[in-house]
């Protein structure tokens, strides 16, 4: 799963920090900390997918499936062991006094969310709704930790019980989903994340999603093989927005970005700052939307 990046900051090790996000993080399994400016701080991760399995087939993709791993149980007790664990090396005031944060000010690294997701899309795993409630009854534990919890998801599940039975208990209490939307197209779609799940399908999650959950949109878009998506692409996505907002389904902000690391195909590049803010205008005048461009100067 792709987390929006960030804009370039000027202090390097903050820039280094930011830039840089492994997943490795002492001999953890699942859980992880990165100084990130999305968040304005450290956003906790927790890997759902240790199996690296997704089913979306994205181009951009920057998890490295050439190497698979094998199937893995999640325990939802080693993660919640790992969560404490981390969380105990904030100070009082919130902030991350890890030795490898040492360089990083302060105001930069403030605990901001636990971000559910994953080297795959976490939804499909069995044990996600127990993972929720899991981070639910530990945020309830500390309160003097003003942190959110976050789901990032490529939304083609949002449609199983026991996914928004998950999502509920995550938005509780301080919780927020970060859906993907990357096509208006079936055929764009098809060729910029690939999947078995339509595209309609898709939409249809969004909507009922949105209909009970306010939630934000995360949209990359980029080159393939040489090709920006054309003017027709554009529209369709547009109308996709229009079609989620008219339904009913509240949608607090869409968030645009393009490439910012190594993606799995050389043939995936990174569209212009001026296309994401041409996109941005329209659909905050069009569409009728807050939306923001993450990630690119302009
Ligand atoms: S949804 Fe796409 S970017 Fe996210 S993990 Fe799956 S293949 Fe990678």
């Amino acid at each position: 799963m792709l987390i929006c990046p960030d804009m370039p900051p000027r202090n390097p090790d903050l820039k280094r920090e930011q830039s840089h996000h492994p997943r490795d993080f002492a001999d953890f399994v699942y859980v992880y900390p990165v100084v990130s400016r999305r968040s304005g701080g450290v956003s906790i991760g927790v890997n759902l997918n240790l199996d690296k399995f997704c089913n979306f087939d994205c181009p951009y993709c920057q998890v490295d499936r050439t190497v698979p791993k094998p199937k893995q149980a999640i325990s939802v007790p080693a993660i919640r062991a790992e969560l404490e664990k981390l969380l105990a090396t904030f100070d009082a005031d919130g902030v991350c006094r890890l030795e490898r944060f040492a360089a990083v000010p302060d105001a930069d690294k403030r605990l901001k969310d636990i971000a559910v997701s994953g080297d795959g899309e976490p939804t499909m795993v069995p044990e996600f709704a127990e993972v929720c409630t899991m981070l639910a009854s530990l945020q309830a534990t500390r309160p003097e930790l003003d942190f959110q919890l976050v789901l990032i998801t490529n939304s083609t599940l949002l449609d199983r019980k026991n996914v928004l039975e998950g999502i509920s208990h995550l938005l509780s209490r301080n919780g927020e989903v970060w859906a993907k939307l990357d096509a208006g197209t079936e055929e764009w779609y098809q060729k910029v994340n690939i999947s078995r799940v339509s595209l309609d399908r898709i939409e249809a999650n969004l909507i009922r999603l949105g209909q009970e959950h306010p939630y934000k949109i995360q949209s990359l878009f980029c080159s393939l093989d040489g090709v920006t998506p054309p003017q027709a692409e554009r529209d369709a996505y547009l109308d996709r927005l229009r079609r989620i907002k008219a339904a009913g389904g509240e949608i607090r902000e869409v968030q645009l970005h393009t490439l910012a690391r190594k993606p799995a195909q050389s043939t995936c590049t990174p569209v212009t700052g001026g296309f994401l803010q041409d996109l941005r205008e329209r659909i905050e005048t069009g569409v009728g939307l807050p939306a923001r461009v993450y990630g690119v100067e302009t």
